[in-house]
This record gives structure tokens, sequence and C-alpha cells, in this order.
């Protein structure tokens, strides 16, 4: 999906001039890649009107970047098809908030709770963990079992009959097992403890049962959540609408969490199914699951094409809440924050540097890496630092060994020699400006790292002006003459190590002005 749109705007911005046609190619080819992912029939058709509403080409005085306003009307309608355009409720930090999850069975709310609650407390709060799921034998071990090892306080019963004991049908036991009143103890509880983060996680039933929204209704009723949070499975893709609907209707939904975007999961429903296997061949994961995340979002998150609410066919936005996570995973850091600009940026192949420097903070902690972050914010690269950096990367060893490389010399190894390091980036490289669908070629470390040295003994060779230049123009014929000599390597050498840096200086610039957040802005969510 990303590949054809972002495509379809290359196309548009490599042609001389931008009349309709140009405009309408564009258009159609976006509007088949939306349908083909599933997203339904009118919000596409109202994105391709209200483009073209806003992009009136008459209109445009010469002077205007006619390639420029289409990119941006294009970004804006696919951030709004995907976003209902209020944010949901946001628990505080020391603050008691009480989340309730709710979903269908299978659907990953246990997992999700945990998810949920191990991310806050990595963030310094206090999460707790209520089971409400009174009717699955086994929910409470599951969630008993996922909060003790993830070190997060607990609540609930063991509902399950023991098989060994005669029940005795005429007593009250059955209170035991009353969702409602378990919910109701365990937040009180938690209250009590002072916990900022009382999640509560409930029952849900295959199908969408009477009985199953009754209960809904009645633990929202009792414990008053500041947010319920419907969890989704991915591969529902459209039938998500009817779903979230159902759930909308008994409980207020505030908030979207959808579930096994990793393509691993056992059991995946038909579209996923699909859309893993034959795309992936294709055009490789991230397609497919962009896909299915675009299909999954519009038909539960939007709040598009509000202008037909009369019209009883248009199915628009079940639960107008924004998704704010997905999970990528059975582990519990297999989860993600999610966020709707960006997201589009990437589909659109426009790069995403707010989710770059978000996750620089992520893995590089700010006081090692002050000084690094700072040139990076005044945007002037200098042979100097390229050649630090250098230092750096030759100093962490083979890439593939390290997991926790700082972020940013991994971004310098992969523009300068692109070089592959492990999956678990390949997120990471999707957020930068035409890494967009590429996947770098695996393997290559030894072959870069020689690179590195041979660059580095050039740079040897330069004066101080040289190395703390910005100005590219410095380098003429002479000196890289005098460099060659000095290294006894040839010319052509020396420029293609002064091609890479221009290359490096280039996207460094881009950088240039971002807000760099102080210690203690990081942990704040
Ligand atoms: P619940 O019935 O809604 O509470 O669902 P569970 O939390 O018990 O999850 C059902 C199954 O889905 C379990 O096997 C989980 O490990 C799995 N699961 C949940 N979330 C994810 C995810 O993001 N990715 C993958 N691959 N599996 C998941
Ligand atoms: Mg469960």
């Amino acid at each position: 999906l990303g590949g054809t749109i972002s495509r379809a705007l290359q196309q548009m911005s490599n042609a001389t001039i931008i009349d309709e046609k140009v405009l309408n190619d564009c258009l159609n080819e976006i509007t088949r890649a939306l349908l083909q992912s599933d997203v339904q029939f009118n919000l596409v058709r109202d994105m391709q009107k209200n483009i073209k509403k806003i992009v009136n080409l008459d209109d445009l005085a010469a002077g205007h970047n006619k390639r420029k306003i289409i990119q941006q009307a294009i970004f804006n309608e696919l951030c709004k098809i995907l976003d209902p355009g209020k944010p949901s409720f946001t628990p505080k930090k020391g603050k008691t908030s009480v989340i309730m999850f709710v979903g269908l069975q299978g659907s990953g709310k246990t997992t999700t709770c945990t998810k949920y609650a191990f991310y806050h407390q990595k963030k310094g709060w206090k999460p707790a963990l209520v089971c409400a799921d009174t009717f699955r034998a086994g929910a409470f071990d599951q969630l008993k079992q996922n909060a003790t090892k993830a070190k997060i306080p607990f609540y609930g019963r063991f509902s399950c009959i023991p098989l060994f004991v005669e029940i005795d049908l005429s007593c009250n036991s059955y209170t035991e097992s009353d969702p409602v009143r378990i919910a109701v103890e365990g937040v009180e509880r938690f209250k009590k403890e002072n916990c900022d983060l009382i999640i509560v996680d409930t029952s849900g039933r295959h199908k969408q049962e009477a009985a199953l929204f009754e209960e809904m209704r009645q633990v929202s009723e009792a414990t008053k959540p500041d947010l319920v949070i419907f969890v989704m499975d991915s591969s529902i893709g459209q039938a998500a609408f009817d779903q979230a609907q159902a759930f909308k209707q008994s409980v207020a939904v505030g908030a979207v969490i959808i579930t096994k975007m990793d393509g691993h999961a056992k059991g995946g429903g038909a579209l996923s199914a699909r859309a893993r296997e034959v795309e992936f061949e294709q055009w490789g994961r991230i397609w497919s699951w962009e896909k299915v995340l675009v299909s999954c979002i519009s038909s539960v998150a939007s709040d598009y094409g509000d202008v037909h609410k009369d019209d009883s066919h248009n199915q628009v936005a079940a639960t107008k809440s924004p998704v704010i996570f997905i999970g990528t995973g059975e582990h519990m850091d297999e989860f993600e924050v999610f966020d709707v600009k960006p997201f589009v940026s990437r589909l659109l192949g426009m790069g995403d540097w707010s989710g770059f420097m978000d996750k620089i903070q992520e893995v590089v902690p700010m006081d090692q890496q002050p000084e690094l972050l700072q040139k990076l914010s005044e945007g002037n690269f200098t042979l100097r630092i390229m050649y630090e950096q250098f230092q750096n990367i030759l100093k962490m060893g083979p890439i593939g060994q390290v997991k926790c490389i700082p972020i940013i010399y991994i971004y310098i190894y992969i523009i300068i020699f692109d070089v592959s390091a492990q999956e678990h980036l390949e997120k990471v490289f999707s957020m930068l400006p035409g890494f967009s669908q590429e996947l770098m070629p695996k393997g290559r470390e030894k072959e870069s790292q020689a690179k590195i040295k041979r660059y580095m003994t050039m740079m040897d060779s330069m004066t101080n002006e040289e190395l703390d230049s910005s100005n590219p123009k410095l380098m003429n014929e002479s000196r890289i003459m005098r460099i060659a000599r000095g290294c006894g390597r040839p010319v052509r050498d020396v420029m293609e190590m002064l091609e890479e840096y221009k290359r490096l200086a280039k996207i460094w610039s881009k950088m240039k002005g971002l807000k760099i957040p102080k210690k203690g802005e990081m942990s704040a969510l």
C-alpha cells in the first residue's frame, strides 16, 4: 500500500506539468490502493472528492508549488480517514485512573492488559491488574502468570470450579465468580494502595452475545472506568466495524488497540492470512502490515464522511475512537504506541523525523549522547563529525552483534553503506525518508568496516580546516590531490568518500532545528 501510494506521488512529482490529468492519475492510483486494502468505498470516494475540492488547479496562481499542495492535501485527508480527530482520555502519572479492557475472546485482551501495564511501569507508573474474567476457565491463572512475570500487582479469584470438588448448587458459591464484584473489590483495593493505573481485564465470548454486553455494562457501571479500551484482532479486517459497534453500544469505548500486527499470530483470520501470504512475496512484510492496519483503523476509528450521517448504508467509524497502541507479538514488550500522522508520513514515503527522534531517545540515553544530539540539531555536519562517528562505530564492533547500538550510528552506517541490521530495526528504517520501501541487503558488515577504515585513513591526511568546515566547496582539486597523495590512495577513492560525506550531510541537515527534549521530559508520558 505504502509502495503504491508513494510511487503514485513520485510519478506526479516527475511530471513536468501538473495538470488535471496528472492529478487524476495520481488520485486514481491512490484510490485503487486504498480499495485493495479493504477501505470502505464511501470513505475513499469522499477522500477523492475532498482532495479535488482543496486542490483547485485553475485557481492556483503560477508561483504555487502544486506538488506540495497536492501532497499536503493527500496527507491531510489520509490522516482524517484514520483519525477521529479527538484524542482519547490519557491517564496521568500519579493520579488514579481506571482503565477497562473489552473485546471478544481471543482478541488479546489479557495479553494486552499486561503489555499496557508493563509499558507504563517502565515509565515509572504504579500499575495494577484486576481480572474480572470469570467466564473462561484459567483466565485468572493466565493473568496471574503474566503479572507475576512483569512484577505487577494483581487481583482476582480462581473462577474455574475444581473438577474434584462436588458443587452444591444451592449454596452461594457463585457470587465468588461474580465479575462485577471482583472488579469492584480489585479496583477499591488498588485505589487504597495508591496505584495510579488500575487495569480491569474482562471476559469475552466467541460470539457477540447479549450476556457478554450486559456483563460489560455492569462492570463498567460498577467500576466507573476513566477509559474503556476496545481490543481487536487485526485479522478481522472489515468485520471490525460490527464488533466495535456492538461494544460501543453497551460501554463507552474511548480508544482502540489492534493486536497481532506481527503476522505470526496463530490461526489468524482470512484477511491477514491472505494478505500475509500473497502480498508478502510481492512487496515484503511492511506492505501487508500497512494494509491490514489501514483497513482496520478506517473501519473502527475514522470520523470521515460525516456528511452522509443520515445515509443508513454509510458505515462510518464504529467507535470514532483513536487507535492508541498496536500489539506486534506475544511478548510483553512487543507493543508500540500508534500515532496516525507518522504512520501516514511513512505511508506516503515522506519519512518521519519525530518518530525517529523518539526512537533515538529510546535507545540512546540522553546523558550519554548530549553532544551528538546537539550537533544533530544544529544541522552542521563536518568531516570531523563523520570521523568521530566512524570511530564510535568501529568501537562498537560488528553491527549484527550489538542489540542496543545507538540508532544514530546504525543510521549513519546504513545511509553510507546500505547495510542492514537486524529485523527489529526495520521499523526504524521505515521512519527515515527514502527508506520506506527498501529493505537493506544483509551480511555486508565486514565489507563496510573495511570501507570505514579506508575512509578514516584518507581523513587522517586532511587539515583541521578541512575537517571542521561545513562548506563542501572548500574541497577543491588541489586539496583532493594532496589528500590522495598523503594517504596513498587513488583520487577516485577520495572523491567517493567526499560524495558519501555530502550525501550524509544533506540528510543530517534535515534534522536541523529538531527540538531535543531535556532529561526527565522523556520519561513523562
Ligand atoms: P483474550 O481472550 O482476549 O484475553 O486473549 P489473550 O490475551 O488470551 O490472547 C489470545 C492469544 O493471542 C494468546 O495466545 C496470545 O499470546 C495471543 N496474542 C495476543 N496479542 C498478540 C499479538 O500482538 N501478537 C501475537 N502473535 N499473538 C498475540
Ligand atoms: Mg483473557
